[in-house]
């Protein structure tokens, strides 16, 4: 029977600061099971607690960092998400001053929803369930907190990273030092109020390593899609980044004359809003895999690099 790595909750960090030990190694190829904390670190647990309430310092956990053998800096570390199991209950919750209606939000707010089945239960609502991880990153000079996205992932509460989904991330230090947390049973894009439906759980994926192959932003694969994760302080920068990679990308990988990938990316490229809460904006780029490979989009990357 395949080898399984397990990490486990008590194994939780803040920054993906490289210099935090790594909780597990793992080969190339392997299966790691990750189990999280919610992004409040679990310490929200009825409607009569807020955000206002709890110890910051214990918020946005990620478990890890994990050790990826023979990951190098330069290199691509590859993610493929196999499966996301949730808790049975999650948090939603507003607090005074942030999302994206700061100035209207005065009060800390908190809902519990039940989840069952393929349902998330927010008051008299049924919720598809849209499983997704919030979290997910390698540790970079940056040391950012695991609040912050950025060219190493990190809280890039970004919709498809979901189940079946393949995220590559670029390694910086030796291992990669991989960062999984802040599930959320159903989110929609922009993740408005600064919240999701944020549940514990246990999330199983297969690592590997792609040489010499990091890509300047996250990148994630889908059945028919690639994307570009791009996030900066503002939406619109977050915006004229993303379309200048893809351009760049796009003209790399396909030989194209600049203003002819500039011309297809009009035509094929969906630009789409991840969110507009966290420190970061994180903006993605959808290129359609009629269009470009995920792995001429790498390529891609690494020349235009
Ligand atoms: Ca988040
Ligand atoms: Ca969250």
């Amino acid at each position: 029977m395949e080898r399984l790595v397990r990490v486990d909750a008590s194994r939780v960090f803040y920054s993906f600061d490289p210099d935090i030990p790594p909780a597990a190694k793992a080969s190339p190829g392997a299966l790691v099971e990750f189990e999280c904390l919610d992004a409040l670190g679990g310490q929200i647990r009825s409607e009569e607690q807020t955000i206002t309430s709890i110890d910051w310092s214990k918020v946005n956990p990620a478990t890890g960092p994990l050790y990826v053998e023979g990951a190098e800096p330069g290199d691509a570390l590859v993610v493929k998400i196999l499966s996301i199991k949730l808790g049975e209950k999650g948090v939603v919750l507003t607090a005074p001053g942030v999302g994206g209606l700061p100035h209207l939000t005065r009060e800390a707010r908190t809902r519990l929803c039940r989840i069952v089945d393929d349902v998330v239960e927010f008051k008299c609502f049924k919720l598809g369930l849209r499983k997704m991880i919030g979290v997910i990153g390698t540790a970079s000079s940056e040391r950012a907190p695991t609040g912050t996205p950025g060219r190493h992932g990190g809280n890039l509460d970004t919709r498809v990273i979901g189940e079946g989904a393949t995220v590559y991330l670029p390694v910086e230090y030796k291992g990669g030092l991989l960062g999984v947390g802040d599930l959320h049973a159903v989110m929609g894009d922009g993740e408005v109020c600064v919240a999701a439906c944020e549940v514990e759980g246990e999330v199983l994926v297969r690592v590997d390593v792609l040489e010499k192959m990091a890509p300047r932003w996250p990148v994630v694969e889908t059945s028919d899609s690639c994307y570009i994760l791009v996030s900066e302080e503002s939406l619109d920068s977050a915006v004229s980044t993303a379309v200048e990679e893809t351009v760049n990308v796009l003209s790399q990988a396909l030989c194209l004359d600049w203003y002819d990938a500039y011309m297809l990316a009009s035509m094929t490229v969906d630009l789409e809003i991840s969110q507009i809460v966290d420190p970061r904006k994180t903006v993605r780029a959808r290129i359609p895999k009629s269009v470009l490979s995920t792995r001429d989009l790498l390529k891609g990357f690494s020349r235009s690099n």
